[in-house]
């Protein structure tokens, strides 16, 4: 009895410092050395047991004794104009915080991609632009009640246009990471709302009448469609977001749709935030925004794809410098602000992030910086006149 226990225990232990339910054997699969190890093919010492078996993925937070630069950059450069965030205030009062934040930070303007219509869009409207003229865009949502009654298009434009003498100056963040945008989420797959929908084409082309950007998130970050295992490269705080196995077309599909919502609305200005779900290869933005003239991108939320590999990154954005948006769509705290242009603007190394990869800065030159803070979104917002 005792010889069983004890064998047991054993079992288990094998099974716990292994780190995997499954109780497979990793470092046995040619697959998982390469990934974890890369061309070194092992962990160049002998590994043993230990406490650091039981750790949990999830609380791993390893402090570096790495002594290196830590720029503190408290402004940005040159004035900013955030072009992603969100109803981060919802009264007065945390409305004045805000602008107090973008004082300090240096924020001039920030883009609030409302998402909202009807009269929760003119409560909106009259809450930020009222009190703070020329220190907030407001964008509306899209009305997807009833799409498939005959006047959906039209009402949908109609909406919009009313939104637009409201004080809206563009419409967004319109997401559809495969279930389609807003409403349409609940209906089966083939019934959905994606970009290139017919139905869709007054409202773009009414973007293009007013002449305001449409701020699009299609897709997602390509990892959503990975399974959540040993080999999903974003931490446990992403998992959420995952979509592998569901009900949703792939990722290159929902990049198709993208596409062809581009190229049917040539006079519609897209702008498709987080570099357009594409931060992960850069050279595949690159040829999608040298093949859609009307496609800008902002780099909100993808901090941790330029942050690791900020050579490339740099000389996209310099490359791009006339296509690329400045925007956070992480809340209105002084030091996200702060973290960005540190990022940006700094050369320093090693930088603790929000995904278990560090960052390193991009010590983006000053012409590059101007364009990306704020001369680009003076040439492909809209500035008209309330
Ligand atoms: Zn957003």
């Amino acid at each position: 009895m005792r010889r069983i226990v004890l064998l047991s225990v054993v079992v288990l232990a094998g099974i716990a410092l292994r780190g995997d339910s499954t109780g497979k054997n990793w470092a046995s699969d040619p697959e998982w050395v390469k990934a974890r190890y890369g061309g070194w093919g092992g962990p160049g010492v002998n590994p043993a047991p230990g406490p650091m078996d039981a750790i949990a993925l999830k609380d791993y937070a390893p402090k570096p004794s790495l002594v290196v630069n830590e720029t503190s950059v408290p402004k940005a450069k040159y004035p900013a104009i955030d072009v992603h965030s969100h109803i981060n205030a919802r009264t007065a009062e945390q409305v004045r915080d805000w602008v107090k934040t973008m004082d300090e930070a240096g924020i001039e303007m920030s883009v609030v991609l409302t998402g909202a219509t009807g009269d929760e869009f003119d409560k909106l409207a009259d809450l930020y632009l009222k009190a703070y003229p020329g220190r907030f865009q407001l964008y509306c949502g899209i009305d997807t009640r009833d799409i498939d009654k005959p006047d959906y298009p039209q009402r949908a434009a109609a909406e919009l246009a009313r939104c637009y003498k409201r004080g809206a100056r563009g419409t967004g963040e319109l997401t559809d990471k495969g279930t389609g945008f807003g409403r349409s989420a609940n209906l089966p797959r083939n019934a959905r709302l994606h970009p290139d929908d017919p139905r869709l084409d007054a409202f773009w082309d009414k973007c293009a009448e007013l002449n305001i950007p449409a701020n699009i998130h299609i897709a997602d970050h390509p990892s959503c469609w990975k399974p959540l295992d040993v080999y999903q490269e974003r931490t446990p705080d992403y998992q959420h977001f995952n979509l592998y196995g569901k009900d949703v077309p792939s990722w290159e599909e929902l990049i198709e749709m993208r596409n062809r919502t581009l190229a049917k609305h040539p006079k519609t200005r897209f702008i498709a935030c987080h570099l357009g779900n594409e931060g992960h290869d850069l050279k595949l933005l690159a040829a999608t925004l040298d093949k859609y003239p009307n496609l800008y991108v902002d780099i909100s939320a993808r901090d941790y794809e330029v942050g690791r590999a900020p050579r490339t990154a740099a000389k996209f954005l310099a490359r791009y410098k006339n296509r690329v948006l400045f925007g956070t769509d992480m809340g209105r705290e002084k030091s996200m602000y702060q973290a960005w242009w540190r990022l940006l603007e700094s050369a320093d190394e090693f930088m603790p992030g929000r995904i278990w990869w560090r960052y390193y800065g991009l010590e983006l030159p000053a012409p590059v910086l101007e364009s990306l803070y704020r001369g680009n979104a003076k040439q492909v917002l809209s500035w008209a006149k309330m």
